[in-house]
């Protein structure tokens, strides 16, 4: 089976967004062994997305729509993609209850436009919308598959894989299971990373392993396939177990996790407090926790401390220290973890100093950052890094080191 993935929306067109949905579908579709053949963006005209309707419907078996699957006037891909196939549009009770349970829920009231979203092409199979109000479909017309999916990623991403790929899986008359599980990584880069695990790369058939590296981290998505889910899942970790044996150390979580909800889960299971004495990171480290939800029990809070008067006389760090070793130094840093685990009354007092940039500061290049963490009833611990990037990527980095180190304690 080859595919066709079509993005309707002007906005592609104009560049204003990436067209992440074709990336996203194409990765899908070539771990469960269908391949893609065209990737075709189409603006918000129906005359044009005519066109490519009937081209795709010649040269793929699969068509995937996304976008202009919404109540406005120029979401109009699901009508358009009806007159082609000569089918009429019907009324979904379900979806038709879930808008209606949406608007109740919100209070907001109901518009004719909105109805509208209720409607799918008759004979196709709905595929629920979790995260939104307008349902995909999947539809087989002459021999060719057709798929239509929301623009929206948060609605497109479920629904692709808690609906669209078991219906796809079923029409291939596939009868193997195929499961991935993401590994993350951090404080290691991509090619040392690939190094380490080269032989099992080259060995790989299944399970699969693809490295995958960006914003600083990598991930290895391990695939593997069989009729029985116990044996996939046995040959998924048998995978995991043997990179674990090289690279475990910059191991932090499965999936869609971040660095900080590891570490909170971790303090939660836990049941420890922690605050932070930030400069550089001007209170970065605290954002990052406390925008997870329920996080009021274990951040205490934090005391930015950026310039070295609010060092000296608000988190006390010593008048000798600053003279002696500067404020960019591991005894300033020290100091600052242990004075705002006091201060704050915590179990854990976390602290940044460092260069951020671009200007240098007391002679130290840009990129030097200390990090301290203090415990209670423990000796404090003290971190140097020599960061690269820009001041922004310095700061965010800190932050993301600080939590790996913090988690791996
Ligand atoms: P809505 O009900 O939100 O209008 P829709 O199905 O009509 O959804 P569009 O109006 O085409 O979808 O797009 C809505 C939003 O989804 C866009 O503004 C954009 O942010 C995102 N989006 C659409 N198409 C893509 C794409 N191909 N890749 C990534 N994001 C996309
Ligand atoms: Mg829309």
């Amino acid at each position: 089976m080859n595919a066709e993935i079509i993005a309707v929306g002007s906005e592609l067109l104009l560049g204003q967004i990436a067209n992440t949905n074709a990336q996203f579908l194409s990765k899908q579709l070539a771990e469960i062994g269908i391949n893609v053949f065209y990737h075709t963006v189409v603006g918000d005209n129906e005359q044009r997305l005519e066109d490519t309707i009937y081209q795709a419907s010649k040269r793929a078996d699969l068509i995937i729509f996304t976008g202009g699957l919404g109540p406005t006037k120029d979401d109009l891909t699901k009508e358009t993609i009806a007159r082609v196939l000569e089918k009429s549009l019907v009324t979904d009770e379900q979806a038709m209850r879930s808008i209606e349970m949406y608007f109740e829920k919100t209070g907001r009231t109901m518009t004719p436009n909105n109805r509208k979203q209720a409607l799918v092409l008759e004979g196709a199979a709905v595929l629920t919308n979790d995260y939104g109000m307008a349902p995909g479909m999947a539809i087989e017309v002459s021999g060719k598959r057709y798929m239509l999916f929301p623009g929206p990623p948060k609605e497109l991403q479920p629904m692709f894989l808690n609906h669209g790929r078991a219906y796809l899986l079923n029409q291939l008359a596939v009868k193997e299971r195929i499961e991935s599980r993401v590994l993350r990584f951090f404080g290691i880069g991509e090619s040392q990373l690939e190094t380490e695990i080269e032989d099992l790369l080259e060995a790989q058939t299944n399970p699969t392993i693809a490295p995958l590296a960006g914003d600083g981290e990598v991930t290895l998505r391990i695939t593997a396939k069989h009729e029985s889910l116990t044996e996939v899942n046995r040959l998924i970790n048998e995978s995991e177990a043997a990179i674990m044996a090289r690279v475990g150390e910059f191991f932090y979580g499965y999936n869609e996790t971040t660095l900080p909800s590891e570490l909170v889960r971790e303090l939660e299971a836990q049941k420890l407090t922690i605050a932070s004495a930030e400069s550089l990171t001007g209170g970065l480290f605290s954002e990052r926790l406390t925008e997870i939800p329920g996080t009021s029990q274990i951040v205490k809070g934090a005391i930015i401390s950026y310039q070295t008067e609010v060092k000296n006389q608000v988190l006390n760090v010593r008048s000798e220290t600053i003279e002696k070793h500067g404020v960019v130094s591991e005894q300033c840093a020290i100091e600052m973890a242990e004075q705002v685990m006091s201060k704050l009354d915590s179990d854990i007092g976390v602290s940044f100093t460092g260069v951020a940039g671009p200007g240098t500061q007391d002679e130290q290049p840009v990129g030097t950052v200390h990090i301290a963490i203090a415990r209670k009833n423990a000796k404090t611990k003290a971190y140097l890094l020599q960061l690269s990037g820009g001041r922004q990527a310095i700061r965010m980095r800190s932050v993301r080191y600080a939590c790996q180190y913090l988690l791996k304690e």
